[in-house]
């Protein structure tokens, strides 16, 4: 897929103190991208829509200097964040709730900084390992080819002896980070869905193929490497599709012999969720019917709409039986 370019791009003055900020500089100065020296993010379109738009469309380069990490069940220990947003405009996103109107992406270039705040925590947990998540606000392949700071975070993964990190990605750029040292510490786990899902709720992310030729290239590198299906859906065809998606993975990784993990997420949206989607997506097609729904009282104090017991348990036992039979290698790690 075609590397990301922002229409605008806005550097914080102290992020050219990093390296990382420096190289962010030269990427936007060769692609012409027009760069404001600001941390303050101007965008002021006239509707919600346009706003959304806007902002997935503009970065600011900048510095994080959080010194105590979140938690992050029931991906890992702790997360922790190298960009926020991304470029891609997924209807469903879950993130549509926690960025505001405006998500425009943050990339944070105080690599350094943001590794010494994960060594603390690692030190603090020894002699345990302590897994770290960088993707529950960003897809961070996305961004990856602005800064390098990913390949820099997975190299410092490879040095330490109890850290684990884990990440999550749409995204196909993977080829800076084949053939570095990553000491199988990085678990890299993909997105996928089926075709009807990726097709009309997944825009500007990479194909369900391209995502497949790079997971071929993760998996040949040496990575322990995973998946989450989320969100899974029902509708006309859902059994058939999944079905293909999970053939087409074994197909694709038949001389893989690796565990590889599975992670089962049925499609859920808040009220608040709701609205926003409307606004930004007025012809979406997701469903999001409450009466088709059951509440469910979630971690973040919002009630969410869940699939009813039945439904759920049929998505749960179908997804589980196709895994199972066409992995041997496979462990589902939870389905929510
Ligand atoms: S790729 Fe991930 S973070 Fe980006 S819009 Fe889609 S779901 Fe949200």
């Amino acid at each position: 897929m075609k590397l990301f370019t922002p229409d605008t791009a806005y550097i914080n003055p102290k992020a050219l103190e990093y390296e990382c900020g420096k190289k962010a500089e030269e990427f936007l100065k060769k692609s012409n991208v027009p760069i404001i020296y600001s941390k303050n993010v101007k965008i002021d379109e006239k509707s919600i829509s346009k706003n959304y738009a806007k902002s997935k469309q503009t970065i600011l380069i900048t510095t994080n200097f959080q010194k105590k990490l979140q938690t992050c069940k029931p991906s890992a220990d702790y997360q922790f964040s190298l960009s926020s947003s991304c470029p891609a405009n997924c209807e469903y996103c879950y993130l549509q709730t926690t960025q505001g109107e405006k998500p425009y992406m943050k990339i944070f270039v105080n690599i350094e900084d943001i590794l010494n705040v994960i060594k603390d925590h690692i030190d603090k947990n020894i002699p345990s390992i302590t897994t770290f998540e960088c993707s529950s606000i960003t897809d961070p392949i996305a961004l990856e080819h602005i800064t390098g700071s990913l390949k820099k975070c997975i190299e410092y993964f490879a040095s330490t002896e109890y850290g684990r990190l884990r990440l999550v990605t749409k995204f196909d750029n993977v080829d800076s980070l084949l053939d570095i040292n990553h000491n199988k510490h990085t678990k890299f786990r993909f997105s996928i869905n089926s075709e009807y899902v990726i097709n009309n709720f997944e825009h500007n992310t990479c194909s369900l193929s391209q995502r497949i030729e790079a997971i071929r290239k993760i998996a040949n590198s040496g990575y322990p490497i995973g998946f989450i299906i989320a969100p899974i859906m029902l509708y006309d065809n859902w059994e058939y599709e999944y079905k293909n998606l999970i053939e087409n993975l074994k197909d694709a990784l038949s001389d893989y012999s690796e565990e590889i993990s599975f992670e089962l997420i049925q499609h859920r949206f808040t009220s608040t969720a709701k609205e926003l989607i409307l606004n930004r997506f007025p012809n979406t097609k997701l469903d999001l019917n409450e009466d088709k729904r059951q509440l469910k009282w979630g971690p973040y104090g919002k009630f969410k709409y869940v699939y009813p017991k039945d439904d759920s348990s049929r998505i749960k036992d179908y997804m589980t039986n196709l895994i199972n039979k066409n992995f041997s290698n496979s462990f589902i790690e939870y389905f929510t």
